[in-house]
């Protein structure tokens, strides 16, 4: 039976940790101030946006919410951007996803400073990951790594495949292997046999949203499995691993919930306390 990979306890060792970084910040009198843009009234960002909240409060950090009616428009939206970018007391901006169609997504990240961009989307950042000299990183992509690296398992010369190519999960996290000297393939939905593929992962990442996609037959025998997926079936949530049939084959795994999920939360944090050092100088 593989080890559970416990995001949920490591989330609150570093929450931890990032709330006494955040107390001295604030015997400095700097308050760390990150803003959520949300656009609609998205049933699964009301959840996100409750989660980032208490978590926010618990390490000490405020986060405002500028919630926007469902038919904003993008200049509207561009206004608001520019407000935030210049205003002092932000210390990080993030646009909360989905947003409604009539925005045009990629020109606000665009509008976005780089110096307050905690998703780590604006155009800079993503091109500084790929380059090797980021200083923010996507959270989703941060947390599996401390979680990879808390576990001591090294990346080094090893096959990893990620299914999933968003610019959120699945490229962002090939960067960021790729830098640990991994050996990364991206699948994604027109990719023929996964199974070809994820046999051969001694790491395997899905990031697919995709119930029931990853069985114990696709997997190498001790392999690890990080799950990102996050889906409602029946009332619960649910990876996209078939955790039952899988676990027992793998080496480590991750559960769904308590995996990734308070992982991500907790590295936008670090992001947030990280731009707030930075933007004073520190
Ligand atoms: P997305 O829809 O933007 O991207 C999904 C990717 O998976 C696409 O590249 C698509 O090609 C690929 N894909 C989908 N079904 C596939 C299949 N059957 N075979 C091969 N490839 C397939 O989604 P996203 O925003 O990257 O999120 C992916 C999942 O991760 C969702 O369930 C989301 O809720 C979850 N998620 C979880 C966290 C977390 O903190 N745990 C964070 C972000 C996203």
């Amino acid at each position: 039976m593989g080890q559970i990979l416990d995001g949920k306890g490591l989330a609150n060792l570093l929450a931890g940790k990032l709330q006494q970084q955040v107390s001295e910040l604030k015997e400095q009198g700097i308050e760390p101030l990150f803003c959520v843009i949300n656009i609609g009234d998205d049933p699964g960002s009301k959840i996100y946006l409750r989660t980032k909240k208490k978590r926010a409060q618990e390490i000490g950090i405020a986060q405002k919410v500028y919630q926007l009616p469902a038919d904003e428009s993008q200049a509207d939206l561009l206004a608001l951007i520019d407000e935030l970018n210049v205003n002092p007391q932000i210390n990080g901006i993030m646009v909360q996803l989905p947003v409604p169609e009539q925005i045009d997504l990629n020109e606000a990240l665009e509008h976005i400073s780089p110096d307050k961009d905690v998703d780590c989307l604006t155009p800079s950042n993503v091109g500084r990951l790929w380059r090797g000299d980021h200083f923010v990183e996507p959270a989703t992509a941060h947390g599996i790594l401390a979680l990879l690296k808390h576990y001591q398992i090294n990346l080094r010369g090893k096959n990893v495949v990620i299914i999933g190519r968003s610019s959120i999960v699945g490229k962002p996290l090939a960067a960021l292997m790729l830098e640990q000297d991994a050996t990364v393939s991206i699948l994604h939905l027109k990719t023929k046999n996964l199974s070809e593929y994820t046999k051969r992962a001694d790491i395997l990442v899905s990031a697919a949203g995709h119930a029931g996609l990853v069985t114990a037959e696709m997997i190498k025998q001790d392999a690890v499995v990080v799950d990102v997926g996050i889906n409602r079936v029946n009332g619960r949530t649910v990876g996209d691993v078939n955790f039952d049939e899988v676990a027992p084959k793998a080496s480590y795994i991750t559960p769904v919930p308590g995996g990734i999920g308070p992982l991500t939360v907790e590295s936008l944090m670090e992001q947030v306390v990280k731009l707030t050092r930075r933007n004073h100088g520190r």
